[in-house]
């Protein structure tokens, strides 16, 4: 069966077919790092760890970009504000791009304990700011953008598709926007693609020159360059979380098609937002966590990506401790079924699981239903405990090994310990205790014949 993902850009599910035969392109929106990233946040980068595992599941080579964004992310989505480094640099008295790094590397520490796989590249948004106002200027020369006192717009009446991803409509936002602060702006929708170091950004630290003075990218800009940069002028896919729909992404394809007059991204996925204990998640609520909030409470990171992985992406996932402990146990359970069958093998015959694989594949197929597709694994744990003839254990497992190979949940120690070594060292360990080392001698040495060295501690 065809793989079928769900497209926002479309509003429906569509067959999925990469520009090139076995490689897909796909950019991922990273962290702005100006706090530690928080499960929310999270989530969404897990997301984007699934289509590219499910992908490579399929065959498929998986060139992976994520952003940092560590410059021009304004508090407010209304390109006015302060810059959300430059307020977590003044709040915790370091220079921005201290701030930057440290929350970066935290990023990395927690999306490694995460498994979340590496990109190909973590491209900094402060470090392509030439290439940004390169593709600025031929904005500006395509009559695609203006200057103004304060900075450089994108023109979105010059862009009739403006719209196309979010359903906006340009009249309804005209309408809808407050007392527009920018009087130099044309559109209360044209978005800022440069910033000016003047008025409210007069102190702004990160500042670049530029052929419109000393400034700063606005945010959405650095997505489109370096997308390009690494993947190409269009896209197999762009994910996110939902509320970069509006306006980021928004903004991505029109500066992106305007610059490039070509399809931007073929596939535009979004991670659904999490709720946490039913509600939104919020500082002010207290429900606002990080994974090191989760460790405290010993929750294993493993259990989150369970938790955050086996609800589908696009159904809101309502995050809780019970949550967490649910999702343990299930990884408990397929742990244990791979302890026994690694540690007593059966054969039966091979073909016996075909249909599980099947069944496995079709639900992934079908939109990364991945609820139906751990339901089909569980459902052969059953049936292989009750009915091992029918089953091989290495064909089991082997289905098992590519199940973990999106999940990354499972480990599979490729020397067990089974169930008759396992008596010999509990006798030997009773046979010390008692003082009887003759005993203990002898066990110790006949395990050690079959290849297993055994290190005492002190008793
Ligand atoms: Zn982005």
């Amino acid at each position: 069966m065809a793989f079928q993902i769900y497209n926002t850009l479309t509003n429906k599910k569509e067959i999925f077919k990469s520009i090139k035969k076995d490689e897909v392109t796909m950019y991922n929106c990273g962290p702005t790092v100006y706090s530690t990233a928080h499960i929310g946040n999270f989530a969404s980068y897990l997301m984007a760890d699934l289509i590219r595992r499910y992908l490579e599941y399929k065959g498929y080579r998986v060139k992976q970009v994520m952003n940092i964004t560590d410059v021009g992310h304004l508090v407010s989505d209304a390109d006015t504000g302060e810059d959300k480094m430059e307020k977590a640099a003044r709040e915790e008295k370091l220079d921005p791009n201290a701030i930057a790094r440290k929350y970066e590397e935290l990023f990395h520490k927690d999306r490694k304990k995460l498994k979340i796989k590496d990109a190909l590249v973590y491209p900094r948004a402060t470090e392509h700011v030439e290439e940004q106002i390169e593709k600025i200027k031929i904005l500006i020369e395509k009559g695609f953008a203006y200057e103004t006192t304060d900075g450089v717009y994108f023109d979105v009446s010059k862009f009739p598709e403006y719209g196309k991803l979010s359903g906006n409509k340009l009249e309804d936002l005209k309408a809808g926007s407050r007392v527009d602060v920018n009087e130099d702006k044309k559109h209360p929708a044209d978005f800022a693609l440069w910033k000016k170091c003047v008025g409210e950004n007069e102190y702004h630290v990160m500042k670049w020159n530029s052929p419109w003075g000393e400034g700063f990218p606005g945010w959405h800009v650095e997505c489109s360059v370096m997308s390009m940069k690494y993947l190409g002028e269009t896209l197999d896919i762009h994910t996110g979380g939902e509320d970069n729909i509006f306006p980021h992404h928004e903004c991505e394809i029109a500066q992106s098609e305007s610059m490039n007059g070509k399809k931007f991204v073929n596939y535009w996925i979004h991670k659904r937002h999490i709720l946490v204990d039913g509600e939104k998640m919020s500082k002010s609520k207290g429900n606002f966590y990080t994974l090191a909030d989760l460790e405290k409470k010993e929750f294993s990171p493993l259990a989150f990506r369970y938790a955050i992985m086996s609800v589908h992406y696009r159904q809101q996932a309502n995050f809780s401790f019970k949550s967490l402990e649910d999702a343990q146990k299930s990884i408990d359970r397929l742990q244990e079924f791979v302890h026994e069958l690694m540690s007593n093998p059966f054969r039966g015959p091979s073909e016996g699981g075909d249909s599980y694989v099947e069944k496995f594949e079709a639900n992934m197929d079908d939109d990364l239903n991945v609820s139906g597709a751990l339901g089909v694994v569980f459902d052969l744990v059953h049936e292989v405990r009750k009915n091992k003839s029918k089953f091989s254990s290495e064909e089991v497992l082997k289905f098992l090994k590519k199940v973990n190979s999106i999940f990354e949940v499972l480990v599979f120690e490729e020397q067990v310990v089974s169930k008759g070594i396992k008596k010999k060292i509990e006798e030997r360990e009773e046979a010390r205790k008692n003082k009887d080392f003759k005993t203990a001698d002898r066990i110790r040495d006949e395990l050690l014949k079959q290849g297993i060295e055994l290190k005492d501690s002190a008793v």
